[in-house]
């Protein structure tokens, strides 16, 4: 049945993929079993979508309940579940105001035109360009592409959109040296992800909002992947104490339904006014239902806390790992959201994990990327070092 489906897929799907032979159809907690039953503890969650975990009893009774009442309307009317949502993010982040759409590109997309229209409308067209970093990622779409720093994502794609310079993360001279007088914006992500775990180094983050502050520039932070928990706070800014002027969201945000948001001050929102922007599916009452409940999960009593624990064990028991195996380069991230550097490829560790149950990612090639379910157990981390260090008993992750 599983032969026949990937056969199918393979028809019929557009080639955008390269996907393991598995098909998956269910979930609970932190474990994913296959067509054919197989079970898997998951280390992915849906790339740092399901901070939640599989079929949580919480948000899968907010969603019928939705569902049985109202699934969509336009935005040109309003519904209590936005509007409660919107004002939960207000009241949990730096943020006055809240734009809904449908993904992480979207919102970068959306954080692009409202820090253009900040400057257009006090009349300073001219403000128009973006510094970006190098390994970020933004998104696929034409301008989140072309935020992204990564020549391999933009490659067959061009001309890109105009306007975006590079600097290295981390590197604040450089991003000095970038910021001229039609630089309307810095955006980044408070930690890399995609780009291969890249922390700030410390303070990095508060003399970025120094430097956006002295030039007049606007600050936004892509939390795409760190947001909602994924780092030990709800929003990883919050570690340093900087806050931005925009901040996008999406992934974890309903836990697995579509949705994306772009959060801003008041100063900057009201660079948009009715027409500006859009979205038909935007903040839809059944999307915006999952993420309420699934914010209302996050923000409970000790909720983070243990995220935090949880982050801290497996970082130690990767560290373990590494006082062992040279193949081992650095173990780096924050929360629940860690990778660890190899010597040689990560593929194929990645898919002698998926034969023993484990389902694990590699990002650039050579770093393994760690974002289960925020709830995952010592047990589950435990079993994944065993596997690993058996893993890396045989030989693998060695160039
Ligand atoms: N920004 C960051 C930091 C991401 O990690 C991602 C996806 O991995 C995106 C943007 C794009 O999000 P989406 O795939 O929902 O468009």
């Amino acid at each position: 049945m599983t032969e026949e489906l990937i056969a199918q897929a393979d028809t019929v799907i557009a080639n955008t993929y390269q996907r393991f032979p598995i098909a998956l159809e269910r979930g609970e907690g932190c474990v994913l079993w296959d067509t054919e039953g197989n079970a898997y503890i998951d280390f992915v969650a849906g790339i740092a979508v399901c901070n939640l975990g599989h079929a949580h009893p919480r948000i899968a009774e907010a969603v019928c309940d939705q569902a049985r009442r109202l699934v969509h309307v336009s935005n040109l009317y309003y519904t209590t579940p936005q509007v409660d949502l919107a004002a939960l993010l207000v009241e949990k982040s730096f943020a006055d105001r809240v734009f809904f759409c449908n993904s992480g590109a979207e919102a970068n997309e959306a954080a692009i035109k409202l820090a253009r229209k900040y400057f257009s409308a006090r009349g300073e067209a001219h403000r128009f360009r973006i510094v970006s970093m190098n390994h970020s990622f933004h998104g696929r779409t034409m301008g989140a592409l072309s935020a992204t720093g990564q020549e391999k994502i933009k490659k067959g794609f061009s001309p890109v959109l105009e306007g975006f310079d590079f600097v290295a993360f981390n590197d604040l001279e450089g991003l000095a040296k970038r910021l001229g007088p039609d630089t309307c914006a810095v955006l980044l992500e408070p930690l890399q992800g995609e780009g291969g775990v890249r922390c700030p180094a410390p303070e990095y983050l508060a003399a970025v909002r120094e430097l956006c502050d002295r030039a007049g520039v606007l600050l936004i932070f892509d939390e795409i992947q760190t947001g909602m928990g994924r780092t030990g706070k709800l929003f990883a800014y919050e570690h340093e104490g900087v806050a931005p002027d925009i901040m996008t969201l999406a992934k974890a945000l309903a836990n697995g339904l579509p949705i994306g948001a772009m959060l801003s001050r008041e100063s900057v929102a009201q660079a948009f006014a009715p027409g500006s922007h859009a979205s038909t599916f935007g903040g839809t009452p059944l999307v915006t239902a999952a993420a309420l409940e699934v914010l209302k999960i996050l923000t409970a009593e000790g909720f983070m806390e243990a995220c935090t624990t949880m982050g801290a064990y497996l970082k130690g028991r990767l560290m373990e790992l590494k006082a062992q195996h040279a193949c081992i380069r650095e173990v780096r991230g924050r929360g629940l959201l860690l990778g660890m550097v190899l010597e040689g490829k990560g593929g194929p560790l990645v898919k002698a994990c998926l034969k023993r149950g484990f389902l694990i990612n590699c990002v650039q090639e050579n770093i393994l990327r760690f974002v289960p379910p925020l709830t995952i157990s010592r047990e589950q981390v435990d079993a994944l070092v065993g596997c690993l260090d058996a893993l890396f008993r045989e030989g693998l992750g060695v160039p």
